[in-house]
């Protein structure tokens, strides 16, 4: 087995990690960087970015620019409403219900968007690692649903990664706390990102960590605590020269943005300027803005935001059973959790000084490459028994909703169901199968409506299926069913999924084929380079020996450059250039040779 990478693949940026031996590491990515941007751009030629350069077209292009693509993915559409103002491009429905994202003509799944990224992700691990990586294991935030799991396992599926295992984004956290201290205490691991919020409490007996409660909330990330300054500045916009600019996405572009970058300053600054020349103009010319946030009225637009996260830790402890007293350590996680009066209020919560000693940026990779370590078997001494986020049942009489596996409870988990028939001779029954709380089927979320088909005819009540409901240690679930006789797979099961395995196995050729035609781009533009550099050399050569040298040389000089220049012209023949470059490498070599003097091609 190669090397296993732990990737966390955020709203806003994206890590890599790997064990190097018993230590964790970060891999830097082709840009020199340790996070990666997790935005794809598409250019009009349909070429496409990923990371940092795809991030500073963000405000050239908005509609193919496509960011916090993790808010969408495993959802059906009717649920990305409250996402959908958040982004500048299109959202749409495909024709399974799914949200699609769309650039130009074509339709994307949030997967495959996802798979573009870890497609980066993966190659900056080639080239560090110097080997082929083909295993990963990549984080999600602990709230996420099935259908959310499965759709980032198929992300790296499509990315040509066999995904060994996902795990829950303060999961790892807990992992690498686990890896690095070592000491029996009870901890909470406050993950405030991008897109999302987590809270767990992590009991650590000697070498096991044990999840005893985890909570979140999808919609409550830097994403939007950037949208209400964003709504502010628009407010202020509006009052001082009467102009609703809220409906120009260039515009909605620049502001979210100033708005990020002000709550940034605010996290050390106590006041902030907000300048934006030219944001709009009308009749009488161009309008500006500029404005000044202070700190405090920043804390009191994002104020709910910041008490919607203290209510999350108040809610996980009850489910825990735990006192605040009990909790010994806070391990911060996550962009904003660098917020001053966030760490203030988790602070006045926990009533303790809170754990700094990790990057809140990295340390969720860092803990998914120690998982990859334990998977490896490389790293023997760490376990991490992990729970379900949300309850796992069926819709019974009257659209209620009976649990099966409660939250909370340590995956993996199974339960056994017997199931029957309710007329005679019927031959297929449905069984709803949702995730969620309420008591109420319908307003959980709906993972599928699994049929046993193939029943044999009976008199009503005469069947008895077991029906096995698993939630492996990934988190995703299974449903596996035999009839009375114990006959496997004398039942189908029909199970409605989001991309179907088709359609995942179409998006990875179509992906390995992109990634193919990627890497011979990068081939020829290296070849290209090769040619330029012995062009300049002999032109260099040329202009300061020509007087010196005989005339049927600088003829054939000037004709070797003339080939050079025609290789060039026809930029995308990887061969030609080539044979070029070969044939230039010879005739520079002869012509060295001959006169004495040597050509060398600037390095
Ligand atoms: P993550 O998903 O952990 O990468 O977090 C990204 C989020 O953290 C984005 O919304 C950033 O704007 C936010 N963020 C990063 N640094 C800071 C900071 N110093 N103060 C406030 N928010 C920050």
């Amino acid at each position: 087995m190669g090397k296993v990478i732990g990737i966390d693949l955020g709203t806003t940026n994206s890590v890599v990690a790997y064990m190097d031996r018993l230590e964790p590491r970060v891999i830097i990515n082709e840009e020199g960087g340790r996070v990666t941007p997790s935005v794809v751009g598409f250019s009009k030629a349909n070429e496409r970015f990923v990371g940092d350069i795809a991030k500073r077209q963000l405000l050239i292009n908005p509609d193919a620019t496509i960011h916090s693509v993790k808010r969408f993915i495993g959802k059906r559409y009717k649920e990305a409403g409250r996402d959908t103002p958040l982004v500048n491009y299109e959202v749409a429905e495909n024709k399974h219900g799914d949200v699609a994202i769309k650039v130009g003509e074509r339709l994307y799944s949030p997967a495959e968007i996802s798979a573009m990224i870890l497609q980066k992700l993966r190659r900056s691990a080639e080239d560090f690692l110097g080997e082929p990586v083909t295993e990963a294991i990549i984080t999600v935030p602990a709230h996420f649903n099935d259908r959310q799991r499965q759709a980032t396992k198929d992300a790296g599926t499509i990315a040509g990664l066999n995904v060994l295992r996902i795990i829950n984004e303060p999961t790892a956290a807990a992992l690498a706390y686990l890896h690095d201290r070592r000491k029996n205490c009870t901890i909470a691991v406050y993950d405030f990102g991008g897109g999302t919020f987590d809270i767990s409490i992590v009991g650590i007996d000697n070498d096991v960590g044990d999840v005893r409660a985890t909570r979140g909330n999808s919609a409550l990330g830097g994403g939007d605590i950037d949208r209400v300054v964003t709504d502010w500045l628009l407010e202020q916009f509006r009052t001082e020269h009467g102009i609703d600019a809220s409906g120009d996405k260039i515009v909605r572009q620049r502001l979210r943005d100033a708005a990020e970058r002000a709550k940034i300053d605010l996290s050390t600054a106590t006041e902030t300027e907000i300048h934006l020349p030219f944001l709009t103009a009308d009749a009488q010319g161009p309008r500006h803005l500029q404005v000044t946030l202070t700190r405090a009225a920043f804390e009191n637009m994002a104020g709910p935001l910041f008490e919607n996260t203290i209510d999350e830790c108040r809610k996980v402890l009850a489910e825990s059973g735990l006192r605040v007293e009990d909790i010994e350590e806070v391990v911060m996680v996550g962009g904003s959790s660098r917020i001053p009066r966030v760490k203030e209020m988790v602070k006045e919560f926990f009533k303790r000084p809170l754990n700094h000693a990790f990057n809140p940026d990295e340390v969720v990779a860092i803990g998914a490459a120690i998982q990859a370590g334990v998977l490896e078997g490389e790293v023997k001494s760490v376990t991490l028994l992990d729970v379900t986020n949300l309850s796992l049942g069926i819709e019974v009489e009257g659209r209620r909703f009976a649990k099966l596996i409660p939250k909370n409870t340590t995956i993996p988990a199974q339960k056994i169901q017997m199931v029957s028939t309710v007329i005679d001779d019927q031959h297929t029954v449905k069984i709803h199968v949702l995730q969620g709380e309420s008591g109420t089927a319908t307003d959980n979320v709906s993972l599928g409506e699994f049929e046993l088909v193939g029943l044999e005819s009976a008199p009503r009540g005469a069947p008895r299926i077991e029906v096995k409901f698993a939630v492996d240690a990934s988190g995703i679930v299974h449903v596996s069913a035999r009839d009375g006789r114990g006959v496997q797979n004398a039942i189908t099961i029909r199970a409605p999924t989001g991309m179907s395995k088709l359609e995942i196995e179409q998006a990875k050729s179509e992906a390995s084929v992109h990634e193919r035609r990627r890497e011979e781009a990068a081939e020829v533009k290296d070849s290209r380079g090769t040619i330029e550099k012995q062009m300049v050399a002999l032109e260099t050569f040329l202009r300061e020996h020509k007087a010196l040298m005989h005339k049927q040389d600088v003829a054939e000089t000037e004709q070797a450059l003339k080939r050079g220049r025609m290789a060039l012209a026809k930029s995308t023949d990887k061969a030609n250039i080539d044979e070029t470059s070969n044939y230039l490498k010879r005739f520079s070599a002869h012509l060295s040779d001959k006169l004495g003097v040597a050509i060398i091609p600037i390095q």
